[in-house]
């Protein structure tokens, strides 16, 4: 019987502040690692979850899903990594291998959701966590940890939907919402050679948004704006979980043009754009694992840098509560300062 604990901070109810939370940590599975944290960057995803937006947290909750750190322990069936591997872990920490999503290696739209995610039982806000040894990444040496844990959830995400959406480097995009998720999607489709025009509320992220690769900065509440740009762009993210004007949105589209949602926000549609434009609206969740890789090294290669905020993992509360009031610059990153 192993005596090692393990220490994180855990919400005990909705919409709880988090309190500092300690468990034994369960047998390795002969496919699971146990990583030991030294980095988790904070995702809004995180605050829905506590708020158990999704319908499917389940308390004490630890949150956190971009993780960084070291192998501590492998299970006897693990290969290609070993004790001390520098690594990242997503969303994702494990899939039920059966479903026909998983089949199709399309893991992350497994049809057992609720228990794949690594914060089943409990996520990164903690001195380690344990996860199935396929949704462990090796990290690019040189890459800071800091990096590499925005790029396990938001780059992800990011890269997965322009990766799938994408059908040239001709396609005129717009990202809508520079946080988190946006900042970095502007650098990746900067990388894959679009013309990138940012689209955000605030005219104050306007020379943070042009410093990131964007060609052009619309500030949405400027119908004007919006105005000139009817018919322009082949693709548009939507990375916002704020409620958005989509009507007006879609007047930007081209015609056969598609909207992608990666935030969440509520949306109210008239349709008669999406008709008579001929246009896709489209969700996308994360990225399976060779998209993972393959965004690792592009970003790498493509020298993508999230902008990070670092703070100790024992200020989580005060971290959550910057991602709320949207005052994150544009991603926190939690170091851990546990031991
Ligand atoms: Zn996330
Ligand atoms: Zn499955």
């Amino acid at each position: 019987m192993s005596a090692l604990k393990i220490l994180g901070y855990s919400a005990n109810a909705l919409g709880q502040r988090l309190e500092p939370f300690e468990y034994a940590p369960p047998e390795l599975k002969e496919h699971d690692v146990r990583v030991s944290i030294t980095h988790c960057g904070v995702c809004h995803t995180d605050i829905h979850a506590i708020d158990d937006y999704y319908g499917i947290t389940t308390f004490p909750f630890v949150p956190g899903h971009e993780i960084v750190g070291h192998v501590a322990a492998v299970g006897p069936a693990v290969t290609g990594l070993k004790e001390g591997d520098r690594v990242g872990i997503g969303w994702q920490g494990r899939s039920c291998g059966k479903c026909e999503w998983c089949l199709k290696g399309e893991t992350q739209l497994c049809m057992e959701i609720e228990e794949t995610t690594v914060m089943v039982p409990y996520g990164g806000f903690s001195s380690s966590v344990i996860a199935d040894y396929r949704f462990v990444y090796p990290l690019p040496p040189t890459m800071p940890s800091e990096v590499a844990a925005v790029l396990m959830c938001a780059g992800l995400t990011v890269y997965s939907a322009l990766q799938t959406h994408l059908e040239s480097p001709d396609m005129k995009v717009a990202i809508l919402g520079i946080g988190g998720l946006g900042h970095v999607a502007i650098q990746f489709a900067h990388a894959f050679g679009c013309e990138v025009t940012a689209i955000s509320s605030s005219p104050a992220k306007k020379d943070q948004a042009l410093g990131f690769g964007a060609d052009h900065f619309i500030v949405t509440n400027d119908i004007t704006n919006i105005g000139k740009v009817y018919f322009n762009y082949d693709l548009v993210i939507c990375t916002t979980n704020d409620g958005t004007n989509l009507d007006l949105l879609l007047n930007t589209i081209k015609k056969r043009g598609r909207l992608v949602m990666i935030g969440f926000p509520d949306i109210n549609l008239n349709s008669t754009n999406l008709v008579s434009h001929d246009l896709s609206i489209t969700g996308s969740l994360l990225g399976n694992p060779s998209t993972m890789r393959a965004m690792l090294s592009f970003a790498q290669e493509h020298g993508i840098t999230p902008m990070v905020e670092l703070m100790p993992m024992s200020q989580v509360n005060a971290a959550l509560q910057k991602v709320k009031e949207n005052k994150a610059r544009y991603r926190i990153v939690l170091f851990n300062d546990m031991n």
